[in-house]
């Protein structure tokens, strides 16, 4: 496996492969989530490459940016099992120049539910997504569902200037007893993880109630908020491909978000319908 660590090491990189070429960003701490992408990857493409960076345009002031969980050796370790070609693992320095540019999402996408909570977070994505994208130039790219805003707001990023890129969505992988997994799940201590599963219990109560019939927003929503009575919930909502609020769910066509916070801990958790 190649270890990249600078942008000419990409385009170095890049220049030799022909054929196609998937590519699955992360921040790292990888968990099986991650390796469910790099798998569809390798799956489907010639070569894999995989990015391991803690993206700082991503981050508010006040969010946890220095204390994200970072496992670098372990990472590669992960990497190198799993099968994946390169993995590219920059310094902020080489991403960001002392004067950059910006791109701004439209504010119907990026200043709702979790760009409520966090402004600056999908302007932050979506420039080192774009940047990545263009260094990399991928054939593939793979992004988890659970990650639905994001996931979503690529999508619409890709189609609205023209990226040469397939996006690709990938399920979300959950843990024994069902909770998603992500690299925070490592700040819950025995207790907050107890409350945790409150959140998978109500997409599953969600899931099951829209499977017998049930379809209006609002008693979907009341099914997963008494599952979630309690537990302090950031968003719980129904909404279409275009973020916005509907009246009821529609198969294909929506999905229900939820992030809660736990001591702290920002949980996402979502169903597509
Ligand atoms: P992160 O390292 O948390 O930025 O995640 C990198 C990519 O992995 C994103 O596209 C996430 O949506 C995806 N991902 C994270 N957790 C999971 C999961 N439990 N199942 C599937 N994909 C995931």
């Amino acid at each position: 496996m190649d270890i990249l660590k600078t942008p000419n090491d990409v385009k170095k990189w890049r220049n030799k492969i022909d054929g196609s070429l998937g590519f699955a960003p992360t921040m790292g701490a990888l968990h099986d989530g991650h390796l469910k992408l790099f798998k569809e990857s390798l799956k489907h493409n010639k070569k894999t490459l995989v990015s391991i960076f803690v993206n700082p345009a991503q981050f508010g002031a006040n969010e946890d940016f220095s204390k994200y969980p970072r496992n670098i050796d372990g990472d590669i370790k992960f990497c190198k099992k799993a099968g994946v070609d390169a993995v590219f693992v920059p310094e902020a320095e080489g991403i960001y120049g002392e004067l950059d540019f910006s791109i701004l999402p439209p504010n119907a996408l990026c200043s709702v539910f979790e760009g409520a909570i966090r402004p600056s977070h999908f302007a932050g994505v979506c420039l080192v997504v774009l940047k990545f994208f263009n260094l990399i130039r991928p054939t593939n790219a793979y992004f988890g569902k659970k990650d639905a805003q994001q996931l979503l707001i690529i999508q619409k990023m890709a189609a609205a200037l023209f990226l040469d890129v397939k996006i690709n969505p990938i399920e979300i992988m959950r843990d024994k007893n069902n909770l998603a997994l992500s690299s925070r799940n490592a700040y819950l201590n025995k207790d907050s993880y107890k409350r945790a599963l409150a959140l998978p219990r109500a997409i599953g109560r969600v899931q099951n109630a829209f499977e017998n019939g049930i379809q209006y927003s609002t008693e979907l929503i009341r099914i997963a908020k008494s599952e979630l009575d309690g537990l302090k919930i950031d968003y719980c909502e129904i909404i279409d491909f275009n973020l916005k609020k509907i009246a009821s769910a529609k198969e294909k066509k929506s999905l229900m978000i939820i992030a809660i916070n736990i001591d702290g801990v920002r949980l996402l958790d979502n169903f597509w319908f």
